[in-house]
């Protein structure tokens, strides 16, 4: 089968033909229909997150169609649509035990640590193979799989209610998912934080308040809008200190700023007049669960979740196509989504 592969860090992204994947008894095989191309991807061409074993097939966010199954699968069946839950985890261990995969002393993700989707077939442990309803196209099971469940995550994490308000701080493919995740699970008021002003009118036509940090100061904007409250949940999507520290100061009496945003310098806050003064938390996300993707995929096909604005772009199975993607990626220039169809 045709490949795109990683073979060495800094170097374009090659298409090799390679075996089709063995499938286990426990595991399926899927022919790829959609594969999300993601900045993480271009973070592993780079070298800047190392990826191995080389060389590797990339690829973390896949849909498509069950080929074949192993002799002791019983949760899907040949010809069935799935989208792939990217982390392979063990399902015993302490952490898995505890509903908390994401830390399992085995675990392993496709496209990172193993062979993904970035190919027209990928063997995974039938576990991870949700079933995919008719009415998601491939491009959004996809991309579902890995930037809107984290979003999801993230909110959870924040143990949003009903009612509450919300801020999300960097509205790209994270937060243009937030965004519509948090009204799904009843904020009234979803504030949209960023300095792009296309990202920000498609936020608003999500039905977010937009905040535009480059004209305005975010914190005042926010407390302005909620009568000098604050929000009960603001979401770091972006992965800088200072907007880390917006999100904490932007928060109302007993908040929670929830920080999925990767940085790479430390955070300085006043701890007595952002946090215990006000009983606020500052709360981690880290990737997401097996067990978050049915509500994802229930909200994405009742159109609570709408990827089609966001999902701009499909590339072929193509080295040149893909490694241009990735080079847009790296200046940040990337216009929403883009899938590879093979
Ligand atoms: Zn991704
Ligand atoms: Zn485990």
């Amino acid at each position: 089968m045709r490949a795109l592969r990683l073979v060495r860090p800094g170097q374009p992204i090659e298409l090799h033909d390679v075996p089709v994947p063995d499938v286990g008894p426990r595991d399926v095989l899927v022919r790829v229909h959609a594969a999300g191309i993601c900045h993480s991807d271009a973070h592993y061409r780079a070298g800047r997150s190392p990826a191995h074993p080389l060389p590797l097939v990339l690829g973390h966010e896949v849909a498509g169609i069950v080929e074949r199954v192993g002799d002791a699968v019983t949760l899907v069946r040949p010809g069935d649509r799935v989208c792939l839950h990217y982390l392979i985890a063990c399902a015993d261990c302490y952490h898995c035990s505890r509903g908390s995969e994401q830390f399992c002393r085995t675990g392993s993700m496709i496209g990172h640590f193993r062979d993904g989707g970035w190919a027209e077939y990928i063997a995974v442990p039938e576990r991870n193979a949700v079933r995919l309803p008719d009415a998601i196209p491939f491009e959004h099971g996809a991309v579902l799989m890995c930037s809107s469940a984290t979003s999801l995550h993230a909110l959870r994490k924040g143990r949003i209610t009903g009612g509450e308000s919300v801020a999300v701080f960097g509205v790209g493919g994270l937060g243009m998912s937030a965004v519509q995740l948090a009204q799904a699970l009843g904020a009234l008021d979803v504030f949209a934080v960023d300095l792009d002003d296309a990202k920000l009118a498609l936020a608003e036509s999500f039905g977010a308040i937009a905040v535009h940090a480059g004209r305005e100061d975010a914190v005042e904007a926010i407390r302005r809008h909620t009568g000098g409250r604050g929000v009960d949940v603001a979401l770091e999507l972006i992965g800088l200190p200072l907007t880390m520290r917006q999100a904490v100061q932007a928060l109302a009496v007993q908040g929670r700023a929830v920080v999925a945003g990767l940085a790479d310098r430390p955070l300085e806050l006043d701890t007595y007049r952002d946090l215990l003064g006000k009983e606020a938390e500052l709360i981690g996300a880290n990737d997401h669960l097996l067990q978050e993707l049915p509500l994802l995929l229930e909200l994405a096909r009742r159109r609570a979740l709408d990827l089609g604005p966001v999902v701009a772009r499909t590339v072929p199975l193509d080295a040149d196509a893909v490694n241009g993607v990735l080079d847009e990626l790296d200046r940040f220039g990337a216009p929403a989504r883009t899938v590879i169809v093979p």
